[in-house]
């Protein structure tokens, strides 16, 4: 990043009473005129945490902007429908390079790399900043910089460790952001650190804006009748559901979720989610593991479901399962957000989210015994999970709201606009 030391004295980062860092004013910053107009840009076209958390920040931006994705899908008419300005330029080369991908896998992919590059320095010239909103869009948008001049800002929705990424996109991102990035805003601390151990910025340099919900969204489903809610969306009506939202992804736990079933008897499981980026094989063991189990009749798999709020309202319980540490966990805060307990795997941004007895339970990542425990708790103890679910509300709606995060985030982008 170019200048970390003059965000620091622009005070950009200040502690909250729940001791979560965010990006805070940049109100009255000297040089910012009106909201700057801004091209978004996003590697992917689905329907996945970081593009859920750009939608409402693109759709209610007060000034021009477009949003560039780099592959087509049902992202492209979320905006649309919400009056945003699409454009696409794919390349199947550098859509198909994965976040461990070796050196071969690149070079294969220089000619799209370089024609993309070029393609999203060209839009940009028409606005004053570029927000690049996943890894690619990064590394693409960062690479046309002397193209386009314009200023970056970086929204970090990932944990940059060796966990989760390969050597050459560490080494790529690291650089990148060192030279070209003018500003990052981080969704988490946990994803915070792991950049700041990776460049070794000043952590101040890397604030965080938690992810927000939309409450009304939550409150306009009507749950009073829980079994009409169930037969409107095809559930068991009368069944203990238990419901555990995202991509269907090894590193997303579900088998976890699985082995816990096998010893809940009473209980249904409910995916919610699809296999977005070609994990079809670990879907099929899914099913295989199933019928190993024979929890076959209390599995139900539901494919992606658009509307998250009607479907967590309809659970008795919402599970988180990652196995590796989550960057943020969009799911936990909705959940919260749906008056429903919460049990989530204690890694990564998680931990800023929920507090252990306090507004949801934790567990060990990969401790299916442990999960299946605390599900037999929260039904043991109704009381109990009651008061986790009260203290949620009120911790989403003091920490997790959707304008809290707009405004955070809108401050962020006009300081990188100055
Ligand atoms: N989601 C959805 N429909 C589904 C499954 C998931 O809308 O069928 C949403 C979910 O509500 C959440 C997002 O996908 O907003 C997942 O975000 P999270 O941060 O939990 O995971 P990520 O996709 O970033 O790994």
């Amino acid at each position: 990043m170019n200048s970390p030391a003059s965000v620091n004295a622009q005070g950009l980062v200040a502690k909250q009473p729940a001791g979560v860092e965010v990006a805070t004013a940049v109100a009255g910053v000297p040089g910012v005129k009106g909201t700057p107009s801004v091209l978004f840009v996003d590697q992917s076209g689905q329907l996945g945490g970081a593009e859920l958390c750009l939608l409402p920040l693109a759709s209610t931006w007060a000034a021009r902007r477009e949003v560039l994705l780099l592959a087509d899908g049902p992202f492209r008419a979320r905006l649309e429908s919400l009056g945003v300005q699409v454009e696409l330029t794919c390349d199947a080369r550098v859509s198909g390079i994965s976040k461990n991908a070796v050196r071969f896998g690149w070079l294969m992919a220089l000619p799209g790399i370089v024609r993309q590059a070029r393609a999203i320095a060209r839009r940009a010239k028409a606005f004053d900043v570029l927000f690049l909103n996943t890894q690619k869009a990064l590394v693409l948008g960062a690479l046309g910089k002397p193209l386009h001049r314009k200023r970056i800002i970086w929204h970090l929705h990932d944990i940059v460790s060796v966990e989760h990424f390969g050597p050459v996109q560490r080494l790529v991102v690291k650089w990148l952001t060192r030279f070209a990035v003018d500003h990052v805003v981080a969704n988490s601390r946990a994803s915070a650190a792991s950049l700041v151990e990776l460049t070794h910025f000043a952590p101040e340099s890397v604030p965080v804006v938690h992810n927000g919900v939309d409450l009304n969204a939550f409150q306009d489903i009507d749950a009073s009748d829980l079994r009409a809610l169930r037969r409107h969306l095809g559930l068991p009506e009368t069944a203990w559901l238990a419901g555990l939202f995202g991509r269907l992804a090894p590193w997303k736990g579900q088998h976890i979720a699985l082995e816990a079933l096998a010893n809940l008897p009473d209980v249904h499981l409910v995916l919610v989610g699809a296999a977005l980026f070609g994990e079809e094989a670990y879907v099929e063991a899914l099913r295989v593991q199933a019928a190993g189990l024979r929890i076959e009749d209390r599995l139900h798999f539901v494919g992606f479901q658009d509307n998250a709020p009607a479907w967590m309202k309809a659970m008795d319980v919402i599970l988180h399962t990652s196995t590796a540490p989550e960057p943020f966990g969009r799911v936990i805060i909705e959940g919260m957000a749906a008056g429903r307990p919460v049990i989530a795997s204690a890694a990564g941004g998680v931990t800023e989210i929920v507090r252990h007895g306090k507004n949801g339970l934790l567990v060990e990542p990969g401790d299916a015994a442990a999960l299946a425990g605390a599900v037999e708790a929260l039904r043991a103890e109704p009381d109990r999970a009651q008061r986790l679910v009260s203290q949620a509300l009120i911790d989403v709606e003091q920490h997790f709201s959707l304008d809290e995060y707009i405004a955070q985030m809108t401050k962020a982008i006009a300081y990188v606009a100055r």
